[in-house]
């Protein structure tokens, strides 16, 4: 997946005293730290952070590998989001008893290997806070993503869109119980890289937030197959082409004469 990253010091500049102007972006793969340094022909250099957090990210990272027709890619970025998932939702219930970030990066390094551990500590983390056992991936769904990741298959389209659903269905309503409880920290949680990158740069940051079928899910109910829809039409404008639709192909295939 890729995104757009725009100049934001020439949007900046020329906003108000003219009526149009060029603004320069460029579209980059996703980082892993979320900076993105960017210098525009103008020779302009920016800075901009994405503030969307990681699990977000690698649901549309599952959504767009989908169009693509990484089908494998899609369901393992679709198990990451929710591993990332429950880390962000460990740390921002810690962040809600001020716990010192510190001591956060100490603990969670005993289990940061193993995903197995993370589930552990997060389901028994939400029911001592809310005191109801959270959802969690069915049997079948756990089985087709061990298929998936460690025995190579190849799932189908529809097997994705399962999968993804199931993902939606355990991640949507433990996000709006902590968005209902927590909704200082949550925000804490989602800035906590801008305002470290801030820290140590001098120049002038932007922020990028974007929006996945995981945030349409949570906020508008919206179904995973409309917002691929819509992430459809979004890539089109931006030429790039996903499957089951404008991957039809006409190729003219031309006899050559047999030798006599
Ligand atoms: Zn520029």
């Amino acid at each position: 997946m890729r995104i757009e990253i725009g100049c934001n010091i020439c949007s900046h500049d020329n906003s108000e005293e003219n009526s149009s102007f060029v603004r320069y972006s460029r579209l980059c793969s996703v980082r892993d730290d979320g900076i993105y340094e960017f210098e525009c022909p103008e020779g302009h250099r920016s800075t901009t952070v994405l503030l969307t957090p990681k699990h977000e990210v690698l649901f549309l990272i599952a959504s767009n590998a989908l169009l693509d027709g990484y089908l494998r890619e899609a369901i393992a970025s679709f198990a990451a989001s929710l591993e990332r998932f429950y880390e962000f939702v460990i740390r921002v219930i810690c962040r809600s008893k001020s716990i010192s970030q510190q001591d956060v990066e100490k603990c969670w390094k005993s289990v940061s290997k193993q995903s197995e551990r993370q589930l552990g500590a997060f389901t028994i983390l939400w029911f001592v806070e809310m005191g109801d056992p959270p959802d969690s991936l069915s049997n079948k769904m756990v089985e087709l993503r061990n298929q998936v990741i460690h025995q190579g298959k190849v799932p189908s389209y529809e097997e994705c869109i399962i999968f993804g659903k199931a993902v939606i269905n355990v991640i949507s309503p433990i996000e709006r119980k902590m968005l209902d409880k927590f909704p200082d920290t949550h925000k804490d949680e989602c800035f906590a890289l801008s305002r470290s990158v801030r820290e140590n740069h001098n120049q002038r940051l932007a922020m990028l937030s974007i929006d996945s079928p995981l945030s349409a899910a949570i906020q508008e109910n919206t179904d995973l197959e409309i917002s691929l829809e819509g992430l459809r039409l979004h890539r089109k404008i931006l030429g790039m082409p996903s499957i089951a639709s404008e991957l039809m192909r006409a190729t003219t295939v031309r006899h050559v004469p047999k030798e006599p």
